[in-house]
């Protein structure tokens, strides 16, 4: 068997997700998750193939967290050398980053300039570049954006309408997020289409704990939901999406900081917020189906806001080809999507219920009838994404 490995790493602030992929089939051999990183609670969960592992890490840190992940894979042979490549999902690539690169000491201190704009994620995303170089300092490491698919956005989509200084000096712009998501749907329907991408008009929605829409015209990103945090946009599991900016002024009048209001509405809000329980649409669903009035309020609020910002994309696009759902939202709650539909009739959809049941599954994800405009359920796979960009610059 051929041995040669890419491996991709998500570095966050308490966790580290890994992926190990085949340099050759491009096949996912094993991932996994460590969480909970420097308290007592910190694990290590390891799927490879049918046979899912974990285990305490007690108090581990990142550095001690990726050891266990190598050590991991390798006692169960599946890293018999060292990888061709390792590939690392970096948040905010800013103005300065269109496309994935192979890091270096100019692309560290890029991503260090970034870490102002995401300051919960890009300084995590360096730690994670530093202890793989530290471990293998021979092998090429290459950085993946969350935002540089949407680098394409034209002046008109990516300007607030404040003092044109603040984006000159400070960088204060919209920069989307989960490009790497909606690029990869992006091309697989196009595949489905049978339609080169850059001929291609699309909407892709990517919903899951955090949620984005993005709008795709002849290939590129011309429009997209979230803007200079990953706080804009639709309504989210914990996170409010878009709010009236004075709240922030009238909330800190009430005494409340600056700190737990950017708590509140990071953590605090979306699904979780307005149901009073839960960011998790599965419970949702439950609790909405047993009467729980605010559940169902939440449900409807979501679908609500999706369906708005759905249509406001539209508004870049001389026409769709395609809408796509994504995201473990998105792949799976046939009536978020029915919900949806239903209320963007005015763009010539119509739902297959049967079809949408199954979340496409019988027809290559389509869940229109014949004659609506088409769309689609399609599978996110970023780690996929990042694995391809990697060998791209790995060792040969
Ligand atoms: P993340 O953004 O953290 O990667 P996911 O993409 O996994 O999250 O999406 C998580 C969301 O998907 C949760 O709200 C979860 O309830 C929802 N979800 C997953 N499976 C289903 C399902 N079968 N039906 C409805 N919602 C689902």
């Amino acid at each position: 068997m051929n041995d040669d490995t890419i491996l991709v790493i998500n570095c966050g602030s308490s966790s580290l997700k890994f992926a190990l992929f085949n340099a050759t089939t491009l096949a996912c051999i094993a991932s996994g998750l460590a969480e909970k990183l420097s308290t007592p609670g910190a694990t290590l969960s390891i799927k490879n193939g049918d046979t899912k592992s974990s285990a305490n890490l007690n108090n581990a840190d990142h550095s001690a967290a990726i050891a266990h992940v190598i050590e991991s894979l390798k006692s169960i042979s599946l890293l018999t050398k060292d990888p061709l490549g390792i590939g690392h999902r970096v948040v905010h690539g800013g103005e300065a980053f269109s496309d994935s690169v192979p890091i270096d000491n100019r692309v560290i201190a890029e991503i260090q300039k970034c870490a102002a704009l995401a300051p919960l994620h890009n300084p995590a995303n360096l730690l994670g570049i530093e202890l793989m170089a530290e471990l293998y300092p021979s092998v090429p490491q290459v950085a993946v954006f969350d935002t540089a698919f949407h680098q394409s956005l034209p002046e008109t989509s990516y300007l607030y309408p404040i003092p044109y200084q603040l984006y000159t000096e400070h960088g204060i712009r919209r920069y989307g997020f989960h490009g790497t998501s909606h690029k990869y749907v992006a091309e697989i329907a196009a595949n489905k289409l049978n339609k080169p991408l850059n001929q291609c008009n699309l909407i892709t929605a990517h919903l899951g704990n955090g949620c984005s829409v993005t709008a795709i015209k002849q290939g590129v990103s011309v429009d997209t939901s979230m803007g200079l945090t990953p706080l804009e946009g639709l309504m989210m599991g914990t996170r409010s999406g878009d709010i009236d900016p004075g709240l922030f002024e009238f909330l800190c009048k009430t005494g409340m900081s600056s700190d737990s209001i950017s708590q509140m509405l990071n953590k605090e809000s979306g699904l979780k917020g307005l149901s009073g329980e839960t960011n998790d649409m599965r419970t949702l669903f439950e609790l909405a189906d047993n009467g729980h009035e605010r559940a169902s309020l939440a449900i409807d609020v979501f679908c609500f806001k999706l369906v708005k910002y759905i249509a406001a994309m539209a508004a870049s696009l001389p026409s769709i080809d395609a809408l796509v759902f994504t995201g473990g939202i998105g792949e799976n709650a046939d009536r978020i999507r029915a919900a949806a539909l239903e209320k963007l009739s005015i763009f010539g959809f119509k739902l297959s219920q049967e079809l949408n049941n199954t979340n496409g599954e019988s027809s290559g994800g389509r869940i229109t009838e014949e004659g609506s405009t088409l769309a689609y359920v399609i599978p996110t796979n970023e780690e996929l994404v990042i694995a391809k960009d990697t060998l791209k610059y790995a060792k040969k």
